[in-house]
Formats: C-alpha cells, sequence, structure tokens
C-alpha cells in the first residue's frame, strides 16, 4: 500500500520535550497512520551547499542548536539508519551518499520522538541543495514519489511560515497578521492543488516577505507537495507560535 506524505511544522525545539496540544496531535498522527516501513526526511535543517543523503547504519543525534537546556541536548532518537534506502533516494534525486558528516538533526528527532517514539522505523535523511530553485525542490519531491510504493513515509519539516528575527518570546502572542495571510494561501493553494504556483517567487505572495524571509523552513513543504501528487490534503494540526511561526501540518495520501 502506497505510503501517506506527511509535512510537520515543527517550530522551537523545546516541543520535543513538551506534552501540548502540538505535541499530543504529533503522538495521534503517528498513532493513526501506523507504521511506515522506512522514513525518509527532509529537514530544515540540513541546508546548504549540495544535497546528500544519510547512508550510516547507525546515525547520531545531532543537537544542531545553542542556549538551550541540558535536557535537551540529552536527547536521543536512536532509529536505525537504511542505506539501501539512502541508495534509492540518491539515484532517484542525485544526492551523494553520506556516511560521516550528518545523522538526525532536531528537525528530524523533535518531531520523530512524537510520532514514533519507539524509534523503531528506520529514518534517512535527505539534505536540501540551497543552489536549486523552488521550482526545482517540487521535482524532487515528485522524483521522490515512487518511494511511497515502497512502502516509505516521506516527512518533510520545516514551517510554512518561519521568521525567527520577529519572533517573541512571551507566552501567547498574537500572530502577526503577514504570518496569518501567507498561511491562509497556502492553505488556500495547496486544497486547490495549485503546488507549482506555490513553488514560484514567495516574496510576491501575501505576506510572503515576511513569512520566508530565508527558504531553510519552506522548502521541505515543496518537498511534501512533490511526492502527495494527486493525494488530497488534510491538516493534521493548525495554529502559530511565537506571533512569527505557522504549526501547520499536513497529512495527504492517508
Ligand atoms: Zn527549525
Amino acid at each position: 500500500m502506497k505510503a501517506p506524505v506527511v509535512f510537520v511544522g515543527h517550530g522551537n525545539p523545546m516541543h520535543a520535550l513538551a506534552d501540548n496540544a502540538f505535541t499530543r496531535a504529533l503522538g495521534a498522527l503517528g498513532k493513526s497512520l501506523g507504521k511506515p516501513k522506512s522514513i525518509l526526511c527532509v529537514s530544515a535543517h540540513w541546508y546548504g551547499g549540495g544535497a546528500s543523503v544519510t547512508h550510516m547504519e547507525k546515525p547520531e543525534t545531532i543537537h544542531d542548536f545553542g542556549g538551550f537546556p541540558d535536557e535537551l541536548f540529552a536527547v536521543r532518537y536512536p532509529a536505525p539508519g537504511s542505506p539501501k534506502l539512502a541508495e534509492r533516494a540518491a539515484a532517484l534525486t542525485g544526492a551523494t551518499l553520506d556516511d560521516a558528516d550528518w545523522g538526525f538533526d532536531h528537525g528530524a528527532w523533535a518531531v520523530l520522538k512524537h510520532m514514533y517514539p519507539e524509534a523503531d522505523v528506520p529514518v534517512v535523511q535527505l539534505g536540501i541543495d540551497a543552489a536549486l530553485s523552488p521550482a526545482a525542490h517540487l521535482a524532487r519531491g515528485r522524483a521522490l514519489a515512487p518511494l511511497r510504493e515502497e512502502g516509505v513515509l516521506i516527512l518533510g519539516s520545516g514551517n510554512v511560515v518561519h521568521n525567527l528575527r520577529l519572533a517573541k518570546w512571551t507566552a501567547h502572542p498574537e500572530p502577526y497578521a503577514w504570518n496569518v495571510e501567507f498561511d491562509a494561501h497556502v492553505k488556500t493553494l495547496t486544497e486547490q492543488g495549485k503546488f507549482d504556483e506555490l513553488a514560484g517567487d514567495t516574496s510576491s505572495m501575501p505576506g510572503g516577505q515576511a513569512a520566508v524571509p530565508t527558504p531553510d523552513h519552506w522548502l521541505p513543504y515543496l518537498y511534501v507537495l512533490g511526492a502527495a501528487g494527486k493525494d488530497p490534503v488534510r491538516w493534521a494540526y493548525e495554529g502559530f507560535e511565537m506571533a512569527s511561526m505557522s504549526m501547520r501540518c499536513a497529512v495527504f495520501g492517508a
């Protein structure tokens, strides 16, 4: 059976340790989807020159942030890798195999810890090549779609709206108007299947300039749209945090 495609808006890394409406939604999502054969994750936090795919049998848990409590640095997500899936993903996308540099960054483990707490599903991470256009990232997602037929859940982890510079660190701040505006635009176009339009220039979309100041957290969404094909969307979680982030989570094909 064809595996689903999931996008999670991950927000603050501290959700990894939290028990709140968002993390409970991730737990419920993992339960409702059941365990796939393996997971291919495209995380906002592996963004740079070229694209690699984790090829290790036992990937390390990477703590790719600073200024958070020791408790967060102590988190390990001991899921196995899958060299075989890595080789398939590399063949489909042209990514290079990584045997030493990366592992699971918090875009992957802070989410998977809630979705699949037993860490018994093999996980591979695919990096994002910063040199590619948004349309090329959408095309990479389309190239990955055949993996779904092999039982691979494709997971994008980022945020549809992510502006760290304008984030408010108070309890429950109201979202900025541009956050609500861009998030609604993405919701509408996704429901209408206008994926090529979403793979255009975000700065010319409503609220887009402030919502997507850098492409890293946005691009995983395009991989998910590409892999989703014509499957209808359902929203596993919707909401905002820190005024400048959308926590929107999408599921296709389940
Ligand atoms: Zn992030």
